[in-house]
């Protein structure tokens, strides 16, 4: 069965590596990949010696431990990995709060303190007596679930650094059981100094050694390479028989990764309101900073999140030489930056990087002259991002595609919020679908 893989990104190389791994002639398997490199949001860059990765500093952590150690021996095993516990901050004035804000309250100025817990205090005894639901707008969420001291000093400013529009044009589904809710008495005594420790599962995390997380996209794609056409956007999907003409050439079968807001530029015969409901899909782009330091002394961070705007535009900063010694030469150390910008926007200016290091100065992080040079990479699909409606927009959007026979899969080919333990995860389950299909139609595998 031809089989046509949009996109190499982790989703992609996965699907094609299980496949392979379940019996499919690799020569049955077509990757088209627009970029240069596989790897997709996975990739990672070095200049100099310094190395950073592209979307974002990127972790791997899995609950799912055998889809975590895949990944892992795809990469060489766990001797070409660094273990590290992740230690993460909140900058908030000169304090550093430990993250979650409401398990680091104490460590906040006395007066801010205060109003948090009395606010989270309130919201809790507020939910118990009325038994409210879940209100379904974001910024009435986050007041319903953390109180108005939380909301106003971190919730609200960082997500709006986030998301790049007020908080009431978001819809609160995306956050159901991805915030999991503190008892009231360890909040109270976090307020009081005694943190709950262990409180942040997924503590311990995994880095390649060398080559920045894309080791693991390089990895993975080593037994699936010869099958991957680089510098190949696909451009047209249109219906032939029972399979589809990519670009001309025809396929039984066809798994999709490209973007979903995208397809209605590709897919022939995209009903209009399906159309619609795709198009209307949000997303939010990112800026990646590196900042190559002439130091090695750091603070043993993983990362830190930046709430507030006189920290300058970035909204997390990722200690990443402290993932792996290999992303920094000896006597330095990277600084990745992270700046949001929405997908429907334009990308920031040149002069977006000196407003990161003067928003770092300010909070505290480096001096300028400890910046050896910097280093910037944009990826336009980034963030998810929620706005009322969402739900229904993909449904219908997944609905349509899954009718006609192109299998949507990963964190833009279905607008799913995952990871990319979360990608290999839902490319195992394909893939063992279509196994299955495949011995139940008696094709050999
Ligand atoms: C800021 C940020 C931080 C993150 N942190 C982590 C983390 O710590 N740990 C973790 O595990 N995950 C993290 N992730 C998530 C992870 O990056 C993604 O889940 C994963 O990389 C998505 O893989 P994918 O293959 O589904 O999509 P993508 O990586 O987007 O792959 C899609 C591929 O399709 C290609 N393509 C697009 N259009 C076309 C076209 N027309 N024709 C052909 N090819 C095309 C693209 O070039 C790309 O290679 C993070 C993501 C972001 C944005």
């Amino acid at each position: 069965m031809k089989t046509a893989i949009l996109g190499a990104g982790v989703s992609g190389l996965s699907l094609a590596r299980f496949l392979v791994e379940g019996g499919v002639p690799l020569g049955e398997l077509h990757l088209f990949e627009a970029a240069a490199e596989v790897g997709g949001l996975c990739r990672s860059k070095t200049v100099d010696g310094f190395t950073y990765d592209r979307a974002g500093g990127h972790i791997l952590y899995s609950k799912d431990a055998a889809a975590r150690d895949w990944m892992i021996s795809c990469a060489g095993g766990p001797d070409a990995f660094v273990e590290t516990a992740r230690q993460t901050r909140i900058r908030f004035g000169d304090c550093w709060v430990h993250y979650p804000f409401e398990n680091g309250l104490c460590d906040l100025p006395a007066e801010v303190n205060k109003e948090c817990i009395e606010g989270y205090i309130s919201a809790y005894e507020a939910r118990s007596e009325s038994g409210s639901e879940a209100p379904s707008d974001f910024d009435a969420w986050v007041r319903w679930r953390f109180g108005d001291g939380i909301h106003a000093h971190f919730m609200r400013p960082y997500n709006e650094k986030i998301w790049k529009r007020s908080l009431s044009e978001l819809g609160s589904s995306w956050v159901a059981g991805r915030v999991p809710e503190a008892p009231l008495e360890d909040v109270v005594k976090a307020s009081q100094g005694v943190r709950t420790e262990g409180y942040v599962h997924q503590s311990i995390f995994h880095y390649p050694e060398t080559g920045g997380f894309q080791a693991i996209t390089d990895g993975i794609a080593t037994a699936v390479i010869s099958q991957v056409r680089l510098n190949t956007p696909v451009t047209q999907l249109t219906r032939h028989g029972e399979g589809w003409r990519v670009d001309g050439e025809d396929f039984d079968l066809v798994i999709s990764t490209l973007p979903m807001d995208e397809l209605p530029r590709i897919i022939e015969g995209i009903p209009a309101e399906v159309a619609a409901a795709m198009r209307e899909l949000s997303y939010n782009s990112l800026s990646s900073i590196l900042l190559a330091i002439d130091s090695d002394e750091q603070p043993d961070f993983s990362w830190v999140y930046m709430p507030h705007e006189e920290q300058g535009p970035a909204n997390r900063v990722t200690y990443i030489s402290n993932y792996s010694p290999g992303n920094a030469p000896a006597g330095g150390s990277g600084l990745q930056c992270e700046v949001n910008w929405r997908g429907d926007g334009q990308a920031p200016g040149e002069e977006l990087t000196g407003e990161v290091i003067a928003g770092l100065e300010r909070a505290g992080l480096l001096t300028k002259d400890q910046v050896l040079f910097s280093d910037r990479s944009d990826e336009g699909h980034a963030y998810i991002v929620y706005t009322h409606g969402f739900e229904e927009r993909r449904r219908r959007s997944i609905d349509w595609l899954e009718s006609v026979g192109v299998l949507p899969l990963g964190r833009f080919g279905r607008y799913d919020y995952h990871n990319s333990d979360q990608c290999v995860i839902a490319a195992r389950e394909l893939a063992a679908a279509l196994l299955e299909r495949r011995s139940a139609g008696g094709q050999e595998t």
